[in-house]
């Protein structure tokens, strides 16, 4: 099965927006560098490397759109969706050659002035800070900003084309942690159960795995574990949480599951009644938090839905993280789902609903889904099951 992807024709229209929308705000350019932004705008996954490669998207009605690579990289860059399909063109730059210059040179030549004369351009927010310090040297009396304010809303609206790629990752995701939660598990180290969902992954059609947590008792109360050598018992929780990507848009779930270690010759250990209690709020702060996605609500909102269930139930200093981020092209971005937020959701908006309660020291949960914000409520992609699944063996 190939990897599905977005449509190439896609590009000219992202690229057009974001030229209008930094028009908008005042700029000469936008300066995109290698990550997610490039690929976005230009359906380009390249290589971060030390020798810059740069989309010059200059603002001016009518000038051209170049993206700026070093020579060796000139085929993948002109095979990227935006240079096939002649919204952009390419042009490369020389191992001895000072590729600072010749970006300042294309902006200048696109505003209409010299270079110690363009005023105002934006950075991709990742670009590397030895790329940027060259761009001030070439471009002196320039003020800096960074292309989020202007991507940003664009980036967090995902397309049926997006949401069909998150929904796949979503589904691929699921049947990893079914299948791990079929067990067995007890006797095994978490490094194991890790590396089994990392070749998981792949098989279910990620193209990348890019996180395997697997905490199992006291380490399922520190929400980011690095699973360790660590060997699973009978009675007690674990929290996976994974993901990967497929078509470069991620994967993100966490389901808790308690390890009984029933054989056909014993029934094991049940949940811990003080697990199950803590387990049923989560669950009930979780539902509550995602039913509650409609456009028009603040993401400070949903985390508050969140958040006062956990509070009421005595949990509230346990709940030690945000409950949301929004995932697309990068596993977590715009927009956070936090107090203080003021950000108010729209259709096509993608984020993960992901309450954890931790007592440290002796064990934790944590359950994530993926959600989209619909035109009139919540379509949460992620669709194993959410009440305690208690994992025979
Ligand atoms: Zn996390
Ligand atoms: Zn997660
Ligand atoms: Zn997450």
């Amino acid at each position: 099965m190939t990897a599905p992807a977005i449509p190439s024709g896609r590009f000219a229209g992202r690229l057009a927006a974001a030229r209008g929308a930094a028009a908008a705000a005042g700029l000469d350019a936008l300066l995109v560098g290698v990550g997610a932004d490039l690929q976005y705008l230009a359906g380009y996954s390249a290589h971060p490397l030390e020798r810059i490669t740069l989309l010059v998207v200059p603002t001016r009605p009518g000038s051209a759109m170049t993206l700026v690579a070093p020579r060796l990289e000139a085929t993948p860059a002109r095979a990227c969706p935006a240079a096939t399909g002649g919204t952009v063109a390419v042009t490369t730059w020389e191992e001895t050659q000072d590729p600072m210059e010749l970006i300042a040179r294309l902006v200048s030549e696109a505003v209409g002035c010299p270079p110690s004369d363009v005023g105002a351009v934006a950075v991709s927010d990742g670009l590397r800070a030895a790329f940027l310090l060259g761009l001030q040297r070439v471009l002196p009396s320039a003020r800096f900003s960074l292309a989020s304010g202007v991507l940003r809303d664009l980036r967090m609206r995902k397309d049926d084309d997006e949401v069909t790629l998150l929904r796949r990752a979503a589904q691929a995701a699921d049947r990893v942690v079914l299948a791990v939660a079929s067990g067995p598990l007890v006797g095994r180290t978490e490094a194991d159960v890790a590396r089994e969902i990392r070749d998981r992954l792949v098989d279910e059609g990620h193209d990348l795995a890019s996180f395997w947590i697997v905490a199992s008792g006291p380490n399922s109360a520190s929400p980011h574990h690095d699973p360790g050598e660590r060997v699973i018992c009978a009675g007690e929780p674990i929290v996976i949480d994974i993901g990967g990507t497929i078509g470069g848009y991620g994967s993100d779930i966490t389901r808790t599951v308690w390890v009984s270690g029933a054989t056909d010759a014993g029934a094991g250990i049940a949940p811990h009644p003080d697990f199950l209690a803590l387990y049923d709020v989560l669950h009930t702060a979780q539902a509550a938090a995602a039913a509650a996605v409609r456009p028009g609500v603040a993401c400070e909102r949903i985390d508050a839905v969140a958040r006062d269930v956990i509070a009421a139930a005595g949990y509230g200093e346990r709940f030690i993280h945000r409950t949301g981020h929004g995932i697309g092209l990068e596993g977590h971005e715009d927009p956070y789902v936090v107090a203080g937020n003021t950000e108010v959701l729209a259709p096509g908006m993608a984020f993960s609903i992901e309450p954890g309660i931790y007592l440290e020291g002796r064990f934790g949960a944590r359950i994530e889904d993926i959600v989209i914000c619909g035109d009139h409520g919540p379509v949460v992609l992620n669709q194993a099951p959410r009440d305690l699944m208690v994992v025979r063996g």
